[in-house]
């Protein structure tokens, strides 16, 4: 098999990042509650989006880019990871984001203009759009004699999927050490990309561990983006796993809407801060940790068992909110 240490990679981030026990809500739901700081990444104020533009940013150095083109929703945590990771680089930040939910410059939008990112907004709903508007820039960009790099929604392809099953491997590293066999990890799944690389993780090191997707957004058909992700990162690692898209388990916790706040997630931010001292994000973990929540009390996690909470950041989010 092709080893993952053979793909060029930029060191960005600080890894590992800490994998701790919740003791206060692990008494409180009788179940072994750890969290992986994924939000203490190092770069910016941390987040998910980091390991895979470990990745991303290496192979556009690699080909010789001098400009990173990006897109996302007004408040997109990886457009602004994507802008201050390219500052660190020396690479020229660009990002299209949707307009709608553009509000004062908040959150992620006042840290783009502290990093000086160049930002286009469009007028649409529709991520195809807002991805077309990025390669017709780039176009544009090429005809100028720049070098721009596109890097997807979320980071989530092939190459950034790679960022995450790195995370695996160091996750259950950081449990074997402490004697924890993990039986379940739940994370927040967006683009995919996280969850996709875990899985893939997983597979790799041949466990049981069951993979929780939470859904903060209506997706279509994202079973099987995930294992196109799955499959595709494995079969670049030279794998012969090959996971069916039935395999990939997603819970709806979307409630009202894509960045609306829901009850759940609202009750999840305050429950982990009052316990533990942790704050979530009310777009991305809040939802993903309260569905966590849910699934112990309806059963689906069991007593007793080792559950691993992947807080991925977001923390920008809380701060974009009325
Ligand atoms: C992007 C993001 C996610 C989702 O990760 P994907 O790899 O896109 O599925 C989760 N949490 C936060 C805070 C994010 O910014």
């Amino acid at each position: 098999m092709y080893k993952i240490s053979n793909f060029k990679r930029k060191k960005l981030g600080i890894f590992p990042t800490p994998f701790k026990k919740l003791q206060n809500l692990s008494s409180k739901f009788n179940v072994n509650l750890f969290i992986k700081r994924d939000d203490l990444s190092g770069v910016g104020v941390g987040g998910n989006k980091i390991r895979k533009l470990e990745f991303l940013l290496a192979d556009a150095i690699d080909k010789g880019c001098d400009t990173v083109i990006t897109i996302g929703g007004a408040q997109s945590n990886h457009a602004m990871l994507t802008a201050a990771s390219c500052r660190k680089l020396h690479l020229e930040p660009i990002l299209v984001l949707k307009k709608r939910g553009v509000t004062d410059t908040k959150g992620n939008l006042l840290l783009n203009n502290i990093l000086d990112a160049k930002i286009y907004f469009i007028d649409t709903d529709s991520t195809s759009e807002v991805y077309d508007e990025a390669i017709k820039l780039s176009e544009e960009l090429m005809k100028k004699g720049k070098k721009p790099y596109v890097i997807p929604m979320g980071g989530s392809n092939i190459l950034g999927t790679l960022g995450y099953i790195n995370c695996a491997f160091e996750l259950f590293k950081q449990a074997d050490e402490i004697g924890v066999n993990i039986d379940h990890i739940v994370c927040a799944s967006g683009s995919g990309g996280t969850q996709g690389g875990i899985i893939a993780g997983v597979k790799l090191l041949d466990k049981k561990t069951k993979v929780t997707g939470v859904m903060v957004s209506p997706e279509k058909d994202f079973e099987k983006k995930i294992s196109n992700l799955v499959n595709g990162a494995l079969k670049l690692l030279e794998s012969d796993i090959c996971i069916n898209e039935k395999e990939v388990v997603l819970k709806d916790y979307v409630g009202p809407g894509y960045a609306i706040p829901s009850e759940i997630g609202t009750q999840a931010i305050k429950l982990l801060a009052k316990n533990e001292g942790i704050i979530l994000d009310p777009v991305y973990t809040g939802k993903a940790f309260g569905g966590l929540i849910d699934l112990i009390e309806r059963g689906y996690i069991r007593e007793n068992e080792n559950v691993v909470f992947i807080h991925t950041g977001g923390i920008p989010g809380l701060f974009a909110i009325h």
